[in-house]
């Protein structure tokens, strides 16, 4: 169905010249975009947009808008990653409205924090426009909930890799003691590592997984497994990153919460 739908009536904010949006573009799915978010197209000179922005949500910036693809950093904190800050900032004192646009939620490891301090180090305004991050919104759309009545009163989410794409120096038997449902991002590279520290801290192998790729998009793909054979599955499934891994209770859900089967079935 298309349609144009105009911003609903709200006094909303003017994007100011020199000032730069950090803006989440959510999962994948461009209906996810938020409000403020569709606002900051419409009136940015500018726009620096991530790897993992679906590109139809560039249809929706004034045609005017020049548009710079930022590419994404492997996972490290690369000399891009500066390059990058240094660009917002150098675009913002030339006087542009700068729209930073990111997948999923700026604030949830995609370093929108670090752009943010690179702004307020030169003194620039900025306003930060939260999205919905995949590690939610993206399990969402695989049909599982990522707390749920008697399975879980806390979920934690972890990054696969740290700043410098190794495998995280984390105390996995912390994480795994302390909730029962994880969320990890960035996880596919070192997935083997991640699930032999889960089973030594003694996360069952029966525990139910679920590996969502490309969340939200056409190209969504959802593998149901378990911990003691995610590693095997996920190489004969052939899943590719981008990945949300789910561990925990809440996975088995899906058996009954996958809508978009039961819409497909409809
Ligand atoms: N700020 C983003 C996360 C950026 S880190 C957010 O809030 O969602 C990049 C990681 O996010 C990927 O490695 C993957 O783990 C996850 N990711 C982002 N988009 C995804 C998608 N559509 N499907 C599955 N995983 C996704």
């Amino acid at each position: 169905m298309k349609n144009t739908i105009p911003l609903p009536p709200l006094d909303w904010p003017e994007f100011l010249p020199g000032w730069v949006w950090l803006c989440g573009a959510g999962p994948g799915d461009a209906g996810l975009l938020t409000l403020h978010g569709l606002n900051a197209l419409q009136q940015a000179d500018v726009i620096v947009y991530d790897a993992l922005v679906n590109e139809e949500i560039l249809a929706w910036a004034n045609p005017q808008a020049e548009k710079i693809y930022a590419g994404k950093c492997g996972g490290k904190i690369s000399a891009k990653q500066v390059d990058i800050s240094q660009q917002l900032v150098e675009l913002a004192q030339s006087g542009k409205r700068v729209l930073r646009l990111k997948g999923g939620d700026p604030f949830v490891f995609g370093r929108g924090g670090e752009e943010a301090q690179a702004l307020v180090a030169q003194g620039i305004a900025f306003r930060i426009i939260p999205g919905i991050s995949a590690g939610i919104g993206g399990l969402a759309y695989a049909g599982i909930p990522v707390t749920h009545g008697a399975a879980n009163q806390s979920v934690t989410f972890v990054s696969g890799h740290d700043r410098k794409g190794q495998a995280s120096a984390l105390n996995w038997q912390a994480i795994s003691d302390g909730a029962a449902v994880l969320v990890l991002y960035m996880a596919m590279k070192h997935i083997a590592r991640i699930s032999r520290a889960l089973l030594d801290a003694g996360r069952p192998e029966g525990e139910p997984v679920a590996v969502v790729s490309g969340a939200s998009t056409p190209d969504q793909r959802v593998l149901e497994t378990t911990l003691g054979a995610l590693v095997k599955d996920i190489e004969t499934a052939a899943m590719a990153a981008p990945a949300i891994i789910c561990v925990g209770p809440v996975v088995n859900l899906r058996q009954t919460l996958d809508w978009q089967a039961i819409v497909a079935k409809a």
